[in-house]
This record gives structure tokens, C-alpha cells and sequence, in this order.
């Protein structure tokens, strides 16, 4: 079954107009990525622009969770459900139908379109709200529907923006497959899987921390994960376990000669996921960078070169995943295929980059290892950062394995004292953007110190 084509001709028939996904980067300063398929519409649920002639869309969105109110970075690898990109299928009413409808949709998609089991499906509604609980008992039994609070049933898209009370629907696994207290509907654990989030769009708040100011015109925005429903649909009891992902672990293990085990498996989920998002990333005209969006993108990179380091890799491999990736989502995404040479030479370039210092650095990370109780340097973290290239957050991922803290008050200041030293040598120029740029420069030259005039000199010719 062809998930995301059935969704939205299902919806499609219920009179809504299909609108292609937008770009990951979003027309939203507030926002570092798309990071919901309601994103692109959000000006049309304030009433900052018109309403469509069509007050009802369906939309496949591709969807970056890497940063900013939702991120999921650290999920992943550990969870079997999250991903950093990920394709969210969603129905958008504008102004027009409300709850009644969207759980009438919502029900008769899974049930009749998915035939997911009854028996397996649960639903919850926010504490507060009466009116979901009451509809939704025309369609599942009483004792199948929880009432959560704010923290799971009341969506935002970010720090401002529309939000509104949520309904969730959750698809039971089996206790079989998985147990532990954290298990349960809102948890951490992957036994109650969250598959669809009905939105009830009723507020706008407009600056952080503002009041919840009513929408002229309540909207219901919802978004399905593409990767769990198909995931449920082929019987993988993980994302990474469907046709999705497969073929990307199958293409790892070919090249490192090692088998897949999910329980130690998670190097090979990290690198499954974080193909995806650099490909998808770069495919879209974001390159690796110190800064911004670019530096998400970068983090994301060497995270996985790291663990590919772990499997065993010794050189650039990353790249060798695109063509896998182009297989597997190239006719939805054709511009995956058009873009596929020039994304392999950005990859293997910054993965030979990233190659070049990894080995020093594990070096000095495991030698200070021994060094360490509870909490790890700042300072040497911080070396680890400035001359090995290890992201904060690289290594952070590295210490979490070891059960370790890191004095990052120390690696703040540090930072600091850099980022001083650093603008004093570039009065002239006063722009991060050259700050940053310039440093690639020097980390392509093979040293991260002031090296003085001559290289300054020749860095801003180069600019
Ligand atoms: P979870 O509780 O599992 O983290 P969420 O409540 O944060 O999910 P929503 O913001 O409600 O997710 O997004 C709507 C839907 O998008 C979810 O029900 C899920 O199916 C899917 N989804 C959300 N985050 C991810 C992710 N990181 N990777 C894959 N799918 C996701
Ligand atoms: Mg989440
Ligand atoms: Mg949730
Ligand atoms: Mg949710």
C-alpha cells in the first residue's frame, strides 16, 4: 500500500485541494525548519492572508525536527519512532469544518482506508475537552479514550504562532513487545504508538509567552507520520525497520560487513536517519556551515560520521547511501535524483573533512575519560570543538554513552572569550557570516589558529 498516495486521495475526495510540500527552510524567521505540515498555511489560520476559494487542503510536508521547541535529534537511534526529517501527511480545514468532521475523517481513514484493528487503537483528548470525548465515542468505546494535559495534548508550533487543544490517536503494539514503566500513551516508550495528532486550532499567540488571543475562525489542522503508519502497515515494530529504512541499513552493513541487531543497532539508525536529512538538506540548497541552519546541518553530518567511525568506518561512506536514498524516495522527490552528483561531493568533502581530526579527537576524548569522575572537561571539550571539530552536541552524544555530564558553564566561557578574540582580529569585517567561512578556511588549511596576516590576507581574497 502506497500510504502517502492513499492519504491524500482520501482526502482529495472529501473535496480538499492537494497542495505540494513546501521547502524544509520556512518562510518564518521564528522557525529554523518546516517542522509541521501546518507551517506553510500559517497565515492563512491567523487571517493574515485570505482563505483559499478552497477553505480545505491535504499535503504531504516534509518535516525537520532537529532544533528549535521541537527537536528530536536525541531521539534518535534511541527511540523507534522519531526521526530528525520526516514526512508528516496532514488535512487542513481553513475556517470550515471542526471536530465533528476531522474525527469522523480521521476514523474513517484508519479504519477503513488503513484497516488498522480496532482493538489496537486508543485515543486521547485534553483534559478539558468534553466536546472531542463526547464525538469521539460515536466511533471507539468509552474506556478507550484518555483525557492528558497540556504537555501532550495542546499543540504550538513554536514559541508564537497558532495552537490550539489536541486529539491523538495511538496504535497499541502489544505488551509482548514491549514493557516498562515509561510506557504509556504520551510516554517515552514505542509500546503506544503515536501515529495521528488532530489539532483544534483555536488560539494565536503572538509574542513568546503572550496570552492565547481566539482565532477568528476555529481550523483544524492534523498531521500523521508517514514512517509509522508505514512502518505498522509492513508489521516492523520500528520505523527503521520498514521499506523506508531498510534498504539504507542493508546498503551500511554491506559496506562495514556486519550484521543489523536492532538491540545494538542504534549507530546504524543514526546513520539511516541523518542520510536522509543532509540529502534532503542539501538537495535543497542548504550547505554545511558554522553557523545557523548550516551548522544544524553540519552537526547532523558528523554525528553520523561518528557513529559510522563506531561500526568501523575509516573514510568517507556517507555519500554511498545517496543513490540507496534515491531509490527509495526518488519519484516523490525528483529533485533527489537531479541533485544526487553534486550532494555526494558535498558529503564526501565534509565527511573527509570531519575524517581528517576524528581520530585525534576520540584520541583525546578517551584520554580524558580517564581523567574523569562525573563531569567532563569544558576545557577539553571545547579543544574538541575548536581544533577536532567535534560539535558541543557531538560530544555531549558521546558522554551520554558513558553516563557523563559535561561542564558546559566552563565550554561556555570559553566560547566566549573566542568569539571576542575573534571579532577583534575582524574589525574590519564585523560579519559573522566571514567569521564563519573563514574559519572553514582555516580548517581546510589544516590549523584553527591565528596564523596571522598572510592567511587573513589570502582569506579575503578567497571572499
Ligand atoms: P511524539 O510524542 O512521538 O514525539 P509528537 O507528539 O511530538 O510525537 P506531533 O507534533 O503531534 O508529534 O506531530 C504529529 C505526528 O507527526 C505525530 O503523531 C507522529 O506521527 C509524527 N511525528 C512527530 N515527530 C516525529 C519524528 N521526530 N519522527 C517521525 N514522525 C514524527
Ligand atoms: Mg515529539
Ligand atoms: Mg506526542
Ligand atoms: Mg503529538
Amino acid at each position: 500500500m502506497n500510504v502517502r498516495e492513499e492519504f491524500l486521495k482520501f482526502f482529495e475526495s472529501k473535496n480538499h485541494t492537494r497542495v505540494a510540500s513546501a521547502p524544509l527552510v520556512p518562510d518564518d524567521a521564528t522557525l529554523l525548519f518546516n517542522n509541521a505540515g501546518m507551517v506553510p498555511f500559517k497565515s492563512i489560520f491567523t487571517g493574515e492572508v485570505p482563505r483559499p476559494k478552497n477553505p480545505r487542503a491535504t499535503s504531504c510536508q516534509t518535516c525537520i525536527r532537529a532544533g528549535g521547541k521541537h527537536n528530536d535529534l536525541e531521539n534518535v537511534g534511541h527511540t523507534a519512532r522519531h526521526h530528525t526529517f520526516f514526512e508528516m501527511l496532514g488535512n487542513f480545514s481553513f475556517g470550515d469544518y471542526f471536530k465533528e468532521d476531522a474525527i469522523a475523517y480521521a476514523w474513517e481513514f484508519i479504519t477503513q482506508v488503513l484497516h488498522l484493528d480496532k482493538d489496537k487503537l486508543w485515543v486521547t483528548v485534553h483534559e478539558s475537552d468534553d466536546e472531542a470525548e463526547e464525538l469521539w465515542k460515536r466511533h471507539i468505546a468509552a474506556d478507550r479514550i484518555m483525557r492528558l494535559g497540556d504537555k501532550d495534548n495542546f499543540w504550538a508550533m513554536g514559541d508564537t504562532g497558532p495552537c490550539g487543544p489536541c486529539s491523538e490517536i495511538f496504535y497499541d503494539q502489544g505488551a509482548e513487545h514491549f514493557d516498562g514503566p515509561e510506557d504509556y500513551m504520551g510516554g517515552e516508550g514505542d509500546r503506544f504508538l503515536e501515529i495521528w495528532n488532530l489539532v483544534f486550532m483555536q488560539y494565536e499567540v503572538k509574542e513568546p509567552g503572550g496570552e492565547r488571543i481566539p482565532l477568528e475562525k476555529p481550523s483544524i489542522d492534523t498531521g500523521m507520520g508517514l514512517e509509522r503508519v508505514v512502518a505498522i502497515k509492513e508489521g516492523a515494530l520500528s520505523n527503521y525497520g520498514s521499506s523506508l529504512f531498510m534498504p539504507i541499513i542493508r546498503k551500511v552493513e554491506d559496506m562495514i560487513g556486519k550484521e543489523y541487531v536492532y538491540a545494538s543497532g542504534a549507530s546504524y539508525r543514526v546513520i539511516a536517519d541523518h542520510i536522509r536529512t543532509a540529502v534532503f538538506l542539501l538537495a535543497q540548497g542548504v550547505n554545511f556551515s558554522n553557523e545557523g541552519r548550516g551548522y544544524v546541518l553540519r552537526r547532523i553530518l558528523r554525528r553520523a560520521v561518528r557513529h559510522g567511525y563506531l561500526l568501523g568506518f575509516r573514510e568517507p561512506f556517507m555519500h554511498k547511501l545517496v543513490d540507496t536514498l534515491v531509490d527509495i524516495m526518488g519519484d516523490e522527490y525528483d529533485y533527489l535524483g537531479k541533485k544526487a552528483p553534486a550532494v555526494k561531493e558535498q558529503i564526501e568533502l565534509e565527511e573527509a573533512r570531519f575524517f581528517k581530526t576524528i581520530e585525534s579527537g576520540i584520541a583525546l576524548f578517551n584520554m580524558e575519560l580517564q581523567n574523569t569522575k562525573d563531569v567532563f572537561s569544558g576545557e577539553v571539550a571545547f579543544k574538541l570543538y575548536d581544533t577536532y571539530g567535534f560539535p558541543l552536541d557531538l560530544t555531549e552524544d558521546m558522554l551520554r554513552e558513558k553516563s557523563l555530564k559535561l561542564d558546559s558553564a566552563k565550554f561556555e566561557v570559553l566560547m566566549q572569550e573566542q568569539k571576542s578574540r575573534a571579532k577583534a582580529a575582524w574589525k574590519g569585517s564585523g560579519d559573522d557570516a566571514v567569521h564563519g567561512d573563514f574559519k572553514e578556511l582555516l580548517e581546510a588549511f589544516g590549523t584553527n589558529e591565528f596564523v596571522g596576516y598572510e592567511t587573513t590576507h589570502h582569506a579575503s581574497k578567497v571572499l
